[in-house]
């Protein structure tokens, strides 16, 4: 057990080397898309909202030579759920940020989530939201599993390096959430989604509930859309300099 602790420190040490000073890459993933519409109201969509969050957020991350920012899609086209982590990695990304909005058979659930991905839900709800946003995915064939007990002890670690840097990105954002908008931040909450796969920290954040009409109607608004893209930019602005500063404590 002891052993494993020391793997996880290491492992998370690497992870925040990775970071340094130097710009940070982020794959900003826009949800659904094409005729994967997700979640909608009267004319609202999901893919649309999810779609101007993330040009907005690309404009402010642009504009900050600490971020490069990339997009999964920067237009109205489907993308398979398992392109979307596939293109972070080819791009080298370290952070992934996949922009959706919720949907509830509860008309006055409203409120913005963040979820990093476990393959153990944090409860039912979450397990359902995680089965929604997975049904887009093709699924690609499994073969029997013939790593070596080391290799799964290695990916376990990697994975559970990947939960904790993740879950620390989604504290962050949420933290910022409260402080920049007015809006109710509901939790952190995990889930199995395959869109967060990546091996590096990555999130899913739910921006409100489309489903109840008020917040579609705000969800809609191009100004709200922009302070919405301003909060994770802030966000991820705020966790670039807590790595950096860990960073700095662990090579100087
Ligand atoms: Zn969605």
């Amino acid at each position: 057990m002891k052993i494993k602790f020391l793997f996880v420190f290491a492992l998370a040490f690497l992870s925040f080397r990775a970071f340094g000073r130097q710009p940070i890459r982020v794959m900003i993933d826009p949800g659904h898309g094409g005729e994967d519409h997700g979640a909608q109201y009267q004319g609202i969509e999901e893919k649309d909202v999810a779609l101007a969050v993330s040009q907005e957020l690309f404009k402010l991350l642009g504009a900050d030579k600490n971020f490069v920012p990339l997009l999964t899609r920067n237009k109205d086209e489907f993308i398979p759920l398992t392109a979307r982590p596939e293109k972070a990695i080819s791009a080298k990304a370290d952070i992934f940020v996949s922009i959706h909005a919720n949907s509830s058979p509860a008309m006055e659930a409203r409120g913005t989530e963040f979820y990093f991905e476990n393959q153990v839900a944090s409860n039912e709800e979450s397990e359902l939201l995680a089965n929604r946003e997975n049904s887009s995915k093709i699924k690609s064939p499994t073969g029997p599993d013939e790593n070596s007990d080391l290799e799964n002890i290695i990916s376990d670690l990697h994975h559970h390096e990947h939960m904790v840097m993740s879950e620390k990105l989604c504290q962050v954002l949420l933290e910022t959430f409260r402080k920049e908008i007015k809006i109710k931040t509901r939790a952190i909450r995990q889930a199995p989604f395959h869109v967060l796969s990546a091996p590096m920290p990555s999130t899913l954040i739910e921006l409100g509930f489309i489903s109840n009409p008020n917040e579609a109607h705000w969800l809609a608004q191009s100004d709200v859309q922009h302070k919405l893209a301003l909060a994770i930019y802030s966000g991820l602005r705020r966790f670039k300099e807590k790595l950096d500063k860990i960073h700095k404590k662990t090579v100087d």
